[in-house]
């Protein structure tokens, strides 16, 4: 079986999807099982819907917008549409009907039950439209093979029930086609793997079913050594091992979701991320070979950084048991440490930015220490640096945090 992820951008429209159904004619004779992320930005706009909800602000007119796109994408696509927007309908009402019911709820779990709607219905109606045009599928409710925790936003997967669950499935069909990003609890509650983890869906289910390869299919020509929208010097790496594709995503290359590479490593099935729009093109593959471009040093930026800086009360020096109280605030609020330094005053740290979590960050920080923080700075990382890049990247940016290692330099910039 192959494993193909298709990300939102890749269906945002038509003509995404009329090329994912190009695609997969290329591989007629092939079992597939096709990932699919919520179509173009819905899981932005789905997010909007439960922020505005929280905030007891008005949120059925973003609802009614999310609807009129998916509606839009069925219109063009369909020629009998009376099923798939009888679909649409009852998604949107479940949204609503579920907003309406709920109590005592956290934000984490009325999140994951709403924003996982997006990629219902993306899958829904890329089946049903292959199905429309001949392509015979099935489709496949990821909440009921992915099996995790009930750590809402960022749920652990529970690998025995998940591969208990993929042991049962019917191979009945040459084609399936099942959402990323979510799964489901023991309890049938729906969850989600955090943001952008579709491609670690792919993964999980390749893993399981023991897939010959996965395929991202993005809008790049493959993994590039900087982002393209950012830098306007980059080349294509051809091969990575897994080990440095880990590190590139665990520093925040967004080209593949962090957790996609181990279990693909664990079983060794080769991963290759290609263009969506020249499927003949051979992309990148991720394996076991060697990191083969050491001589090609790769950028990742991230923005939206928030710098704290966290000092004691007393003026004592920073001890282990004031780092190990700091990072167990980090922990409950689920927050990952990009970078951090100490010094015997000062423990400084770069974290991404949540707007629904900052002020609880701040307000649990403050009881046991001082803090101060600059927000929206940016976070540089740079595999295989040298002297020569670091110079280039840094013109004109203040530095205001910087840590080299023998691999790596990560420089925190205003
Ligand atoms: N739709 C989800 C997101 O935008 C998951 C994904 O695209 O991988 O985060």
């Amino acid at each position: 079986m192959l494993v193909f992820k298709f990300g939102g951008a890749s269906v945002k429209d038509v003509e995404g999807v009329m090329n994912l159904k190009s695609i997969i004619q290329l591989y007629e004779n092939q079992a597939i099982l096709v990932v699919v992320s919520a179509m173009g930005k819905m899981t932005n706009a789905l997010e909007e819907v439960v922020k505005l909800f929280y905030k007891k602000e008005e949120y059925t007119a973003k609802i009614l917008e999310i609807e009129n796109y998916h509606q839009a994408l069925i219109d063009a696509l369909f020629q009998d549409k009376t099923e798939i927007t009888t679909s649409l309908k009852t998604h949107m009402q479940m949204i609503n009907d579920y907003l309406e019911s709920i109590d005592k709820q956290k934000y984490d779990e009325i999140y994951d039950q709403i924003i996982s709607h997006g990629e219902l219905l993306s899958t829904l109606i890329i089946s049903n439209y292959l199905n429309q045009e001949g392509i015979k599928n099935r489709w496949l409710d990821a909440r009921k093979y992915i099996k995790t925790d009930s750590t809402f936003r960022e749920a652990k997967v529970n690998w025995d029930a998940t591969q208990s669950s993929l042991d049962l499935l019917e191979p009945n069909a040459n084609l399936f086609i099942t959402q990323g990003f979510i799964g489901g609890t023991s309890d049938n509650k729906t969850t989600t793997l955090g943001r952008e983890g579709s491609d670690y869906s792919a993964s999980i289910l390749a893993h399981c079913l023991n897939a010959e390869s996965v395929t991202i299919w993005k809008d790049v020509p493959g993994v590039l050594s900087a982002d393209p929208r950012l830098f306007t010097e980059y080349q294509k790496f051809d091969q990575l091992s897994y080990s440095e594709a880990v590190e590139m995503t665990y520093y925040g290359a967004t080209v593949i979701h962090p957790k996609t590479i181990k279990p693909l490593q664990n079983s060794n099935i080769p991963l290759f991320v290609k263009p969506f729009l020249h499927p003949e093109e051979a992309g990148t593959v991720i394996n076991d070979g060697e990191f083969l471009q050491k001589n090609i040093p790769a950028i990742i930026v991230k923005n939206n950084q928030l710098l704290i800086s966290i000092s004691t009360k007393d003026f004592s020096f920073i001890s282990e048991l004031n780092i190990s109280h700091i990072y167990e605030i980090f922990a409950k609020l689920n927050l990952k440490c990009n970078v951090s330094q100490n010094s015997a005053l000062s423990f400084t740290v770069c974290l991404d930015f949540d707007e629904m979590k900052f002020e609880e960050l701040i307000k649990s920080l403050e009881t046991l220490f001082k803090v101060k923080y600059n927000e929206n700075v940016s976070l540089y990382t740079i595999r295989h640096y040298d002297a020569n890049i670091l110079q280039k990247i840094l013109e004109g940016k203040i530095v205001i945090l910087e840590q080299l290692s023998r691999s790596t330099a990560q420089i925190v910039v205003k």
